[in-house]
């Protein structure tokens, strides 16, 4: 197939615009898309200092490069990496991941839970069983992600959320039932850093082909503990109603944007846990979570 731009090779199909697109043409579709989802939320202005937030995936990878492509040239922005080491072996590795920065020339910071909560995720595994391990993992990795962002002076954290997980996201919150989170609007609040997602509206494949075609070393196993995930029943599950229907995805993704817009004001309450002193709304996950696990009340 030649692309459908001009006479080269095309190395995808997009099957919602029809059009087939080689390595160039793919690759400004991709990041025009990018940049735009920044200029539309008004993402990134002068002066900010942005945390991407790394697994040493595909995706938060992609987003390390594409950031320092386009914002790595401005005096008036800061870009670093930061990686945080659940305690996963065999699985997560902060070495490799500063490694990719570093190809970049970007700085990357790690911390660990152990660090912070004197404990690894095996170790908790361990001790609770692993039904539950991503729900702990999601909240105490959320926690740290926000203090060491804030602690290094960040304006921003960059994540590589891609359209797949947004839509997944907002299916997952339906299918909990939790309408707080459906809800709650990412509004400016003390101690809490904004997050960015410049790939919230670039389908899973194409970040993968983006990070194939530009990033060399991201991690490409999955986590042992995956198959507990909510996440994965959801994917699977979009991935075939989207087949059927292609714009599910962005069906998805808008509602939940429209559904925080609809409101008149915003419901949810952040407030400051009186223990760990995080910003966090309603109960705090990880008090809970840190006292169900230890039996120490915090
Ligand atoms: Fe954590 Fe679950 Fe993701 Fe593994 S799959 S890193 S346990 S959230
Ligand atoms: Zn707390």
């Amino acid at each position: 197939m030649k692309c459908s731009k001009c006479n080269k090779d095309a190395i995808i199909f997009q099957k919602y615009s029809g059009m087939h697109l080689c390595p160039e043409h793919f690759t400004k579709d991709f990041e025009g898309r990018a940049k735009k989802a920044i200029r539309q939320h008004r993402w990134i202005s002068s002066g900010d200092k942005i945390a991407v937030a790394m697994s040493g995936g595909k995706d938060s990878s992609a987003v390390l490069y594409f950031l320092k492509k386009v914002f790595g040239q401005r005096p008036d922005i800061e870009i670093f990496a930061i990686t945080i080491d659940e305690g996963i072996k065999g699985y997560r590795d902060p070495q490799a991941v500063e490694k990719i920065a570093g190809r970049y020339d970007v700085k990357c910071y790690i911390t660990s839970f152990y660090e912070h909560f004197g404990l690894t995720l095996d170790e908790i595994v361990e001790k609770k069983g692993d039904r539950k391990s991503c729900s702990y993992c999601g909240v105490l990795r959320r926690q740290i992600l926000n203090g060491f962002a804030r602690e290094l002076g960040a304006t921003k954290i960059a994540m590589g959320f891609n359209l797949d997980d947004e839509a997944q996201s907002v299916m997952m919150n339906v299918l909990r039932g939790d309408l707080e989170r459906l809800l709650r609007r990412q509004k400016p609040a003390e101690g809490m850093i904004p997050r960015i997602r410049p790939f919230i509206y670039l389908p899973e494949r194409e970040v993968a082909l983006y990070a194939n075609l530009y990033v060399e070393g991201f991690e490409e196993r999955g986590c042992p503990y995956s198959h507990n995930a909510l996440r994965a029943d959801v994917r699977e599950m979009i991935n075939d109603y989207n087949y059927r229907h292609p714009s599910t995805k962005y069906a998805l993704v808008n509602l939940g944007e429209e559904l925080k817009e609809g409101l008149e004001e915003d419901s949810t309450q952040l407030r400051t846990c009186e223990v760990c002193g995080e910003p966090v709304f309603g109960e705090c996950g990880t008090c809970r979570i840190l006292h169900e696990i230890t039996g120490i009340k915090r």
